[in-house]
């Protein structure tokens, strides 16, 4: 289940724990801080991200592979205050309700409407050969809602399309958004799922995403970090040059 779109060109190298570089702000020390740990056999980018202040931290989409994941949050001096969740798919959130329940944190999102993907996600695991375990999240997120993590508050936008409860999480002053499957560097999500939507999507895109500035730099769910600016300039399925032709 590649979520990239074309599914053959997905840019899934082998990329270790990559860390994020974020603006600075005035103080030395950046509010957020966030390390990029692969997970699953379908390379999905889990997010750890903390507030440096409280060192009191989230991982966003643990689709898998949680010994690694606890073991970078040790590494990392990250208490783990909760779980994020951008939407319902296996290699995203198949591991979320087992590491929930180990280390007795609640779980934020995604949107309602990806509940039919939750209840898949033991059949999905079987399938594709992970781990996957049903969860009742303790917080379905809409769109405008807030997520605390330490002191730190991230965005909610509702960008469905790739499946129609998927969510992504935006924290202002780094100006850095975690998309999940919504876009990638030089592509976007698939749309060929039950409930997916082309047109959705690129509304999603368009008009949640590209406001958060051109200079944002993103997470997605697989391969490498982009801006939405980049995006918008080159990226052949939703550039301005064919979004605005
Ligand atoms: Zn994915
Ligand atoms: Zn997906």
């Amino acid at each position: 289940m590649s979520h990239a779109y074309p599914p053959n060109n997905a840019p899934l190298q082998d990329h270790a724990r990559v860390a994020i570089s974020l603006r600075m702000t005035s103080e030395s020390q950046p509010p957020l801080k966030a390390v990029i740990i692969p997970v699953t056999a379908f390379q999905q980018n889990c997010t750890l991200l903390w507030c440096t202040k409280t060192m009191r931290g989230a991982f966003v989409d643990a689709g898998g592979d949680l010994d690694r994941l606890k073991d970078a949050a040790v590494q990392h001096g990250v208490t783990i205050e909760k779980l994020l969740v951008t939407h319902g798919h296996i290699d995203h959130c198949g591991g979320t309700g087992k590491l929930a329940g180990e280390l007795g944190v609640p779980i934020e999102g995604p949107h309602r409407d990806d509940l039919f993907w939750i209840e898949r996600l033991g059949q999905d695991g079987m399938s594709f050969g992970i781990a996957g375990q049903p969860f009742e999240p303790d917080r379905w997120l809409e769109e405008g809602d807030r997520v605390r993590v330490g002191e730190l508050e991230l965005e909610v936008h509702h960008c469905p399309g790739h499946t129609p409860g998927h969510v992504i999480f935006y924290h202002a002053p780094s100006k850095l958004a975690l998309v999940g499957d919504v876009l990638f560097q030089g592509s976007i999500g698939r749309t060929d799922f039950p409930r997916g939507n082309l047109d959705d999507l690129i509304a999603s895109i368009t008009q949640r995403l590209w406001p958060l500035g051109p200079e944002t730099a993103f997470v997605p769910g697989h391969g490498p970090m982009s801006t939405f600016g980049h995006e918008r300039a080159t990226n052949p399925f939703v550039g301005d040059h064919v979004v605005n032709a």
